[in-house]
């Protein structure tokens, strides 16, 4: 008898009460369409002589379409000590930001509609104020990131002109962002002065010529250079700027609004501070330390930022009504430190004492060594957090966490694929040979020991 007669039709199955249920849930063509692909599979199997039955054809078929209905881009649990995860999407919003965005998402908005007048209005004014507040800057634009805050700010004021950086600043961010190669994108050219490791004043005196149009400060903020180094001061050099009738253009990167040092965290230049000590402009990220969604703001002289916002690449860079009520909410809750700490998801973590995240980890012990059987040792350790985003690596925040070692049943990768692959994806680190949960992001206790009874390390993988 022909192998493939034992298989079942594609009509046998779809008469089969598990099919309905398939039908209401992914539609009539799509699992049509999966299991004819499915037999087809097994029908050709059979034909290789390998042996082929309908046993399970419709439980692999719910499977892989409960697979493909699953959204690729999700939420996971952030355990990997680094606070600010630029790979698993940076700061998360507050719930005031994420109540503002929602609304704007569903209803229509004032978002260019100056409702006193009933005319047009601009979309920036919802949050100028806010930052002008906070920053002590005449005026304020916000832009889809920092890069574009950079690209915009470079191209208005220096298109086809000079600006000159110090060699210790021409940083490379992660993720391809090269201070020089987004100079040459916004149409300016570098003038570089001093060296990696020493820059003075007279360097960016000597380098002014009829060509120049800005100085610019970047702040170096993913690397240290400690030893024989020398900066300058941005006081002198907003000085020396202002003697020449340039302007002084500062991309802070990260840049607080608020002093963290008051929070005992590594200080990171203000934008309030830099606005003080003479910068004409400065840019910095709004989903870094700032705690809130995707954007670059940037903050200065009103002539200059008025000149930016005439700017064609303003439109192309332009945030939208989700990011811009979500950015309001979150600077809302600027206007008072406290608040920004217990508000704010990012400065809540940063500040997050290591005596409550060790005693989560304790808590948390018992039922995770539980849940492996034996699969895995699992340990409390302390550990060091990071920033992260752009934040200086060797600033480091004391934490707490558990720590996987094998014990020859599973080796450490595949530990680690098997926290990623649970409903919600717990994603950890691998450090001198264990698999380390940092704990100091984890809010949602419950959410964490709920699917710990589905661990599984039997795939392969990771
Ligand atoms: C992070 C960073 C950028 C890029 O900011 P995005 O918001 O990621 O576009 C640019 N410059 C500096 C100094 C940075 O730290």
């Amino acid at each position: 008898m022909d192998p493939r007669s034992a298989l079942p039709s594609v009509d046998r199955l779809l008469r089969r009460p598990e099919a309905t249920h398939l039908i209401a849930h992914h539609g009539r063509d799509t699992v049509l369409g999966m299991l004819r692909g499915l037999l087809q599979a097994r029908r050709m199997a059979a034909g290789r002589g390998e042996p082929a039955d309908g046993d399970g054809v419709l439980e692999e078929c719910a499977a892989r379409l409960a697979a493909q209905a699953r959204p690729s881009l999700r939420a996971v649990l952030n355990l990997t000590g680094t606070v600010n995860h630029t790979n698993l999407g940076r700061a998360l919003l507050s719930r005031p930001a994420a109540e503002a965005a929602f609304q704007a998402m569903v209803s229509a908005t004032n978002l260019e509609y100056d409702l006193d007048r009933g005319a047009r209005g601009d979309r920036d004014c919802h949050v100028e104020a806010l930052i002008c507040r906070l920053t002590g800057a005449e005026a304020a634009t916000v832009v889809n990131n920092n890069a574009a805050a950079v690209l915009l700010m470079l191209n208005t004021l220096a298109l086809g002109q000079e600006v000159v950086v110090s060699r210790g600043e021409l940083v490379e961010i992660g993720g391809a962002f090269r201070v020089p190669e987004v100079m040459a994108r916004a149409g300016c050219r570098l003038q570089e002065v001093g060296a990696t490791n020493r820059t003075h004043l007279r360097d960016f005196a000597n380098a002014v010529n009829a060509e120049t149009a800005a100085f610019m400060k970047v702040h170096a903020s993913n690397y240290a250079i400690e030893g024989f180094t020398a900066e300058v001061p941005q006081a002198d050099l907003a000085a020396l700027a202002r003697r020449h009738g340039l302007p002084l253009l500062i991309d802070l990167g990260s840049g607080s609004l608020l002093d963290l040092d008051a929070f005992g965290l590594p200080p990171e230049p203000t934008a309030r501070q830099a606005i003080r000590d003479g910068a004409d402009a400065v840019t910095f990220s709004g989903d870094k330390l700032l705690g809130g969604p995707q954007c670059g703001i940037i903050a200065g002289a009103r002539a200059l930022v008025d000149r930016m916002r005439a700017n064609p690449l303003k439109r192309a860079l332009r945030v939208d009504k989700i990011i811009l009520t979500a950015l309001g909410a979150t600077l809302q809750a600027h206007a008072d430190p406290e608040r920004a700490r217990a508000e704010i998801p990012t400065l809540r973590l940063l500040t997050r004492p290591q005596d409550e995240i060790r005693a989560l980890a304790d808590r948390l012990c018992p039922p995770v060594r539980a849940a492996l059987s034996g699969r895995a040792e699992v340990a409390v350790i302390d550990c060091l957090s990071q920033i992260g985003s752009g934040a200086r690596p060797v600033d480091l925040l004391p934490s707490a966490g558990l720590a996987f070692s094998e014990t020859g049943a599973v080796p450490v990768a595949r530990i680690a694929q098997g926290f990623r692959a649970l409903p919600l994806p717990v994603v950890g680190r691998v450090h001198k040979g264990r698999f380390l949960l940092d704990l100091r992001c984890l809010e949602d206790e419950a959410a964490f020991l709920a699917q710990l009874d589905q661990l599984d390390f039997g795939r392969a993988g990771g």
